[in-house]
């Protein structure tokens, strides 16, 4: 081997060791099936096929949005990724660790979950310094005084007073409920954070502050984030990534930018063209109307998934060859065999079922 051919695979070495490092969790053909079960005895008659091989790299301090209509996996997937339920196959580690092999008090301590309505993880009966402060008590970390001091610093770095850790849960407001939830996710100091649709049940004006507040909460402490939710324009407003899920399946995973610029997917067009407009005069946009429902995760289309919905779906190819996430762009991937190119539509099916004809779409 000549030296520049030795310098060559020192530096790809170096390189792919400092990706590595930036990789905080890794999700390799990860699947999570549910068992259904029928009968007397309670026989497997089949399975719920809620994640069906995901690979995924979720880089330290970023945050990436995953996105999808109910029942697409995408709270599966979270879940999975604190190791609150068992994965059926594949892995996924954490910083390099298989996270079945980790403690849940470790798993605990590094991750941790706000979830959607606030006040239905906290017991009403509990004081707000009882249920900010109980993973530092369960964990031995601070009691007494010392626990009422770190409160009150969680308190003020959501933006509560001290005042507030004497009062119950139902004094609150749903925004505040939601920051009382964010301090006690921050309690032991994690490094990640599931966010799973923490908005969606907040006033539009609340929202905003919340989103503001994660931002900045993200940067004082370095944190790596995964936001789930089925509002695009949320996602659009706070992740550095997206990862758009159909049926258990990635789909499309892109920059945040490229993948509202130059979405590739039909999917991701369709989903992308019923984000409402601000603008108070006629939208530009023409909103693609997907036909047929969202079939079964028990028993999901051959081939593509999305195939049995998909206005430019090929017979004899996408019902019978499934697609595999491929590189289209700078860090952009897309499960499809015809991706869509920058500034290509998708035919536009009206609501009298009427079907304009399709752009002609090059094959990559
Ligand atoms: Fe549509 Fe075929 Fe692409 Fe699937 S593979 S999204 S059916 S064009």
């Amino acid at each position: 081997m000549s030296l520049r051919q030795n310098t060559n695979t020192q530096e790809l070495l170096e390189m792919s060791i400092e990706d590595s490092k930036d990789i905080l969790i890794e999700v390799d053909g990860m699947r999570k099936w549910f068992p259904i079960k029928a009968g007397m005895l309670s026989t497997v008659k089949s399975h719920v096929r809620a994640v069906d091989g995901v690979d995924l790299r979720i880089r330290r301090g970023e945050t990436l949005g995953i996105v999808g209509e109910s029942g697409c996996g995408k709270t599966t997937l979270g879940r999975v990724l604190l190791g609150l339920i068992p994965i059926t196959s594949g892995s996924v580690r954490y910083e390099g660790e298989d996270i079945r092999s980790m403690s849940m008090s470790d798993l605990r301590r590094r991750m941790q979950i706000v979830f959607q309505d606030p006040g239905g993880s906290m017991n009403p009966r509990m004081s707000v310094r009882s249920i900010v402060g109980e993973p530092l008590q369960v964990n031995g970390i601070a009691d007494g005084a010392e626990l009422t001091q770190r409160v009150a610093e969680l308190l003020d770095s959501v933006g509560l007073k001290k005042d507030h850790m004497n009062r119950f849960p139902h004094e609150f407001s749903g925004g505040q409920k939601q920051r009382i939830a964010l301090a006690r996710a921050l309690s032991l100091d994690p490094e990640f954070i599931l966010l799973d649709e923490p908005t969606s049940a907040l006033d539009v004006s609340v929202q905003a502050q919340v989103l503001n507040l994660l931002s900045e909460i993200q940067n004082k402490h370095g944190l790596t984030f995964v936001f789930i939710t089925h509002a695009l324009n949320v996602v659009n407003h706070i992740s550095d990534r997206v990862a758009v899920m159909y049926l258990g399946k990635i789909v499309e995973i892109a920059s945040t930018r490229d993948l509202f610029d130059n979405p590739s997917h039909p999917y991701t067009h369709a989903l992308l063209s019923a984000i409402p407009e601000p603008s108070l005069e006629e939208s530009s946009r023409e909103r693609i109307v997907l036909s047929g429902d969202v079939p079964s995760p028990a028993n999901p289309p051959s081939g593509c998934r999305f195939h049995t919905r998909c206005p430019i779906a090929e017979a004899g190819r996408c019902d019978t060859e499934e697609p595999q996430l491929q590189d289209v762009g700078e860090d952009h991937r897309v499960a499809c065999h015809f991706p869509l190119g920058k500034g290509q539509r998708l035919p536009v099916i009206h609501e009298d079922e009427s079907v304009d004809e399709a752009p002609k779409v090059n094959l990559l």
